[in-house]
């Protein structure tokens, strides 16, 4: 940063957030401003660390609540808030955007960008937001439905609004968009649903679209696509690619971003393959998976004023499990063996924790930093070996693979402290049986587009089992040393779907989790020194920030998400629902504040019709349950608590409000459009067999 010293010097004397908002000296600058958080990782290198030492190992158990705010959303909540002035703005679930008064917590205004309910079935993790970025005096919102939103900032008022998706087709953002000098930066999402990946940038000012960089081919390129394109159709089956709207590859920007201004160098992580199936994406003459299909599950580097394509590299080539490389990417300088060394780190799904030459994308090391059994460890050309038993785009057998598709390390932002040379990685363990599909077709309606059957690892009613599965299934914070290659010390956590976090010159590391506790750790040790009880799943990461020389820790409770939508209903069910109280949490040193007595839970009674359908039917209903519905109410419809329970839904004795919803879309404003362009009548109905069928399966199980 030392270029950068006469810029910080005059930033310092205009004031937190300068004149004229924030600009490129305050980005540049972000990591000296410890009074603010000024963009999505609290400075371009992502590290979310903050020198604040206020809050400390030493006093950290006089920690209290200072103010709450509660959301009107009961969804995930996944924001980073972003703090100016002493202003707090955040994102919530159904990207609508809230700004409080950071120190006193008084409301100042809230926007809601009224993204249509339907648009909730194109989301395949929940109808979540990330976060916003600020310039000049204006902050900047990527909406559910493809929309780059220009408000505001004193007042929420839209200056401009941009659509960056083709609406018709699956995309959805949930992501932060990122600014570089001028230009605003957002991805988004969809490879379960067939979409075509992209990163754009759009110009601040004027919201005019300033370049586009596909991840993935179209299946039409030739001579005069740009180059990198060229290079990656020879690594797929173009003629698979060229001929269905419903199979765009895949390989979704929908998260992980990350700048440095000296190499003036834009990292961005790319998601998996759409199909899943690499067989059915790019399949070779003997109809099995074939090729690296470019740019998947990888770390690009471009130049941010024009896209340029500069290196990647790429994790795990010929993707099939759905391992993108959309986690947090973090930059640090470290020396590494003797050398100085200019390092990009991320700890994607597929289980390897990465360290990487930012300038060059050379490989430095790759380990595991959770259980794995698709790979054996990486080859020095930095491809992983691979177990070909897991390989099932070549088999065409199941097998049960290690990480499953929620990875070792999902969406949830990690934190490195400079002074201990570690990374904190909320971590996950839990694999997936992957059965491929035979005679699977793409539907470019509606509904998974992955190429494997989604019911064949559904677990049986039976409680027992249940219980014995949920218990291999795990979450940890690993402090993970990215020089020693492996972890100093980890905490265990009863379940996986844990929070983000953040590192504090404090000596601290702060972490929600799925229990609904807040905790603060040492960040030497990993000793946990205070906890609050959040009522609630947390798993947004938090930030701190100061206003009058105070500092505060705040972060966005709620529960929901990819896991807590599927697979926590399917492994916990009726042992331990974890609450959505989506609530913003804001500490500090000697506060006492309490949070309102805490709700019941409140279940609808377990009362189904008597089941009569024949077992065809039953049959052909959870073969359509599981592809169309099972993302959102759960394998074998055990529910979340986060969306309805189906079991226990009144319109399963009535075939035409069943009808009405399913089909008709009379609920689609609540987020349940109509699916009457993937099912018709007659297998609606067998869905409505197949849910009454496990209602009954469970109330004889003992469920009610
Ligand atoms: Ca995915």
């Amino acid at each position: 940063m030392k270029r950068f010293a006469f810029v910080l010097a005059a930033a310092l004397t205009l004031g937190a957030c300068g004149e004229n908002g924030i600009g490129s000296n305050q980005l540049l600058n972000a990591g000296d401003d410890t009074a603010n958080w000024i963009t999505h990782g609290r400075t371009y290198t992502e590290q979310r660390f903050s020198p604040l030492d206020q809050v400390s190992t030493d006093n950290v158990s006089e920690l209290g609540l200072a103010w709450f705010a509660d959301m009107d959303t009961a969804r995930g909540q996944e924001a980073t808030p972003l703090v100016m002035d002493g202003r707090l703005y955040l994102t919530t679930a159904w990207s609508k955007v809230k700004a409080y008064d950071a120190a006193t917590g008084a409301p100042l205004w809230e926007y809601d960008p009224e993204v249509p309910g339907e648009t909730a079935v194109k989301a395949c993790c929940d109808t979540v937001n990330r976060g916003l970025a600020a310039w000049g005096e204006s902050l900047f919102l990527g909406t559910l439905d493809g929309r780059l939103v220009k408000l505001d900032r004193e007042t929420g008022a839209v200056q401009w609004e941009k659509v960056t998706v083709d609406q018709s087709q699956s995309y959805t953002v949930t992501g932060a968009p990122r600014i570089i000098d001028g230009k605003v930066i957002i991805g988004n999402g969809g490879a379960e649903f067939g979409v075509r990946g992209y990163v754009a940038a759009y110009d601040a000012g004027s919201g005019d679209e300033l370049w586009r960089f596909y991840t993935v081919p179209a299946g039409t390129e030739d001579e005069n696509s740009p180059e990198y394109l060229q290079a990656a159709a020879e690594t797929w089956n173009m003629e698979v690619l060229a001929s269905s709207d419903a199979i765009g590859g895949g390989g979704t920007v929908w998260d992980s971003m990350a700048y440095d201004p000296e190499l003036d160098l834009l990292y961005f992580g790319v998601g998996n393959g759409s199909p899943w199936n690499r067989a059915y994406r790019s399949p070779g003459e003997d109809g099995t998976g074939e090729g690296d299909n470019l740019y998947l599950s990888s770390i690009v580097a471009v130049r941010p004023d024009t896209g340029e394509y500069v290196w990647h590299y790429q994790t795990t080539p010929g993707e099939t499990w759905d391992y993108t490389a959309t986690q947090h990417i973090v930059l640090a300088d470290m020396e590494i063996e003797g050398q100085p060394r200019k390092v990009l780190m991320q700890a994607p799904k597929n289980g390897f924790f990465y360290v990487i030459d930012r300038e060059t994308g050379e490989l430095i090391s790759g380990e595991p930093y959770v259980g794995m059994n698709w790979a054996t460890g990486i080859d020095e050309n930095g491809r992983p070996i691979e177990n070909p038993e897991t390989r099932i785009d070549q088999t065409g057998q199941p097998a049960l693979v290690l990480p499953g598709p929620l990875g070792g390390h999902n969406w949830h932002p990690m934190a490195y402290h400079p002074g201990e040379n570690l990374v904190y990685i909320p971590a996950f363990e839990a694999g997936m049986l992957y059965a491929p599909e035979a005679d699977w077709k793409p539907d470019a309606a509606r509904g998974f587009n992955v190429g494997f059957d989604l019911s064949a690892g559904d677990l049986p009613p039976d409680m027992g089992i249940r219980r014995e599965v949920a218990g291999t299934v795990s979450g940890k914070l690993i402090a993970w040393d990215p020089v020693a290659k492996e972890a100093r010390w980890t905490v265990e956590h009863p379940g996986p779907w844990n929070g983000g976090l953040l590192a504090t010159g404090g000596g601290l590391v702060f972490q929600g989790n799925q229990q609904g506790e807040f905790s603060a750790y040492n960040a030497t040790d990993g000793e946990k020194l205070w906890s609050f009880a959040a009522q609630t799943g947390v798993v947004a990461p938090p930030i701190t920030y100061t206003v009058d020389g105070v500092q505060y820790v705040a972060v966005l409770a709620g529960w929901g998400g990819a896991f807590a939508i599927t697979a926590d209903g399917a492994l916990i069910d009726d042992l331990a629902p974890v609450k959505n109280i989506s609530r913003l949490l804001v500490f500090r040193l000697g506060a006492d504040g309490e949070l309102p007595a805490e709700p019941e839970l409140a279940a609808l009674p377990l009362d189904p019709p008597p089941s009569r359908a024949s077992g065809e039917t039953i049959a052909l209903g959870g073969e359509k349950y599981a592809r169309y519905c099972s993302v959102c109410h759960a394998p074998a419809a055990v529910g979340s608590t986060v969306l309805p329970d189906l079991r226990r839904s009144g319109t399963l004795s009535n075939a035409a409000s069943w009808q009405a919803v399913v089909r008709e879309g009379i609920l689609q404003d609540r987020g349940m459009a109509s699916f009457s362009e993937s099912l018709s009548e007659s297998e609606a109905d067998a869905i409505r067999a197949y849910v009454i069928h496990r209602a009954n399966e469970d109330k004889a199980g003992g469920l009610n």
